[in-house]
């Protein structure tokens, strides 16, 4: 009996993966183009850390974590997001201590969580994200922010439309607590048992419920806007003017909360309007969390950041009807005929892969009309072909397949030919 790929995973194959290495390529170059710099940390953390550094009352904390018991009784869990294994290990690295502040960081690592898997949601997927830690100036907010749209933009994608709000500073968020409370409290018993459970712990995240969402009471919600003191009010004016000032364009959307617990002012989506993309439309989420260093043990540090799974970015750029240039050809391809000239052409290929030639070679024994047919393939620039004629005479034939023109060639001279493009 043969064994499947777990549900919710995906193997990525040749012919599918040049896509990821030209995305992933393009994150890396964008990333450090803004002079933010790689960090990995490990797949699993302990399940402590996503509890305190998500938040118990998330979505990924009560129902999305693959947690489990090690051989020495550790609960451990396979990371589900990427900014709180980066602020611990921002903590524990001391990171703050450096002397380029703020930290600017970049990731691109699986992530997982147990969701109902469907286009756009997997359960192992991977992240491209950004955390800047350690400086709340408002023009950084809008860095980040347009860090990520260019990534999209530079890959193609158009129909992007990025989504800002504010949480507003500790105080406003209190002011709107209380008000939220009041708001749905009268009838709470008409929303789902999450939203009962949120109604006192955090009853912003009902504003998040993916099952109440068309009940009347949340489109009547008493909106952040209006709690905002002025501080959060001025913090946010400042988010926009850089925008503004970098003619990146947004919409404001006060209903839109972040799913994590420990964000505040700047809270920000970028959503794909392209046609056929399909009900999940959110490309990347970010946003501002000032107190979770402190919360995991570090010095209080204002922090932003953003992840977006490349996984919708690949179904972005396909609803968009975008292809990535993922043609792949060779330099060259040696034909051997023989024993002798096949013994021969190991070494022949060997030299020009030192030289740096991309190479390759029959390894199944074919016809020459089966070998040329390969060659014809892989898109072989040249074809070298080595008889045991030419290997008695110490030269090698080499045919420009683009313009048909065949030449005789000393075998030591080979990578240099092909170098030169003749
Ligand atoms: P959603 O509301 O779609 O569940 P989320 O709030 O859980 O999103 P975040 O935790 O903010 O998402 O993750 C940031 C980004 O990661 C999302 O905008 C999306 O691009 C991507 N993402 C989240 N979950 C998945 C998943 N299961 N499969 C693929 N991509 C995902
Ligand atoms: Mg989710």
């Amino acid at each position: 009996m043969s064994i499947n790929i777990p549900r919710g995973t995906k193997d990525i194959l040749p012919g599918e993966v040049e896509k990821w290495q030209i995305i992933e390529e393009k994150a890396k170059e964008v990333s450090a183009r803004f002079n933010y710099k790689e960090i990995r940390t490990p797949v699993f953390e302990h399940t402590d850390l996503f509890q305190r550094g998500v938040g118990d009352s998330t979505d990924i904390v009560q129902k999305e974590m693959y947690t489990f018991t090690d051989r020495g009784d550790r609960s451990l869990t396979l990371r589900p997001e990427g900014t709180a294994p980066v602020t611990r290990s921002y903590v524990e690295n001391k990171m703050f201590g450096l002397p380029g502040q703020p930290v600017k960081l970049y990731y691109i690592q699986p992530m997982f969580r147990y969701e109902r898997p469907q286009a756009g949601r997997y359960r192992q997927f991977v992240q491209f994200g950004i955390e800047a830690m350690g400086s709340a100036d408002p023009a950084i907010d809008a860095e980040v922010i347009s860090l990520a749209m260019t990534v999209y933009q530079e890959l193609g994608l158009k129909k992007l439309r990025l989504v800002l709000n504010t949480l507003g500073d500790a105080d406003s968020r209190k002011a709107h607590k209380d008000a939220l409370i009041a708001h749905f409290e009268p009838r709470i018993e008409e929303f789902c048992s999450d939203c009962q459970n949120r109604l006192t712990k955090n009853p912003l995240r009902i504003l998040d419920c993916k099952k109440d969402r068309d009940h009347d009471l949340m489109k009547t919600a008493p909106s952040i806007l209006e709690y905002l003191n002025e501080e959060s009010k001025d913090y946010f004016d400042q988010v926009k003017t850089s925008l503004d000032d970098m003619n990146i364009q947004y919409v404001i959307d006060p209903t839109l909360v972040r799913g994590l617990d420990y964000y505040n002012h700047t809270a920000f989506e970028i959503m794909s309007d392209a046609e056929g993309f399909g009900a999940i439309t959110t490309l990347s989420g970010g946003g501002r969390y000032n107190g979770l260093v402190e919360d995991l043990g570090g010095p209080a540090t204002p922090s932003i950041g953003f992840a977006m799974s490349l996984e919708r970015l690949l179904l972005a750029l396909e609803a968009e009807g975008i292809t990535l240039n993922t043609e792949e050809d060779l330099d060259c391809y040696v034909v051997a005929l023989g024993d002798e000239a096949k013994k021969k052409s190991v070494s022949i290929l060997n030299d020009l892969r030192n030289a740096g030639i991309k190479s390759d070679k029959d390894y199944l024994d074919k016809k020459m009309k089966a070998q040329f047919k390969a060659a014809d393939r892989l898109k072989a620039r040249f074809v070298a072909i080595l008889g045991e004629e030419e290997l008695s005479k110490g030269i090698i034939n080499v045919k420009n397949m683009e313009s048909g023109e065949q030449k005789e060639v000393r075998i030591e001279e080979l990578s240099t030919f092909v170098k030169q493009g003749n």
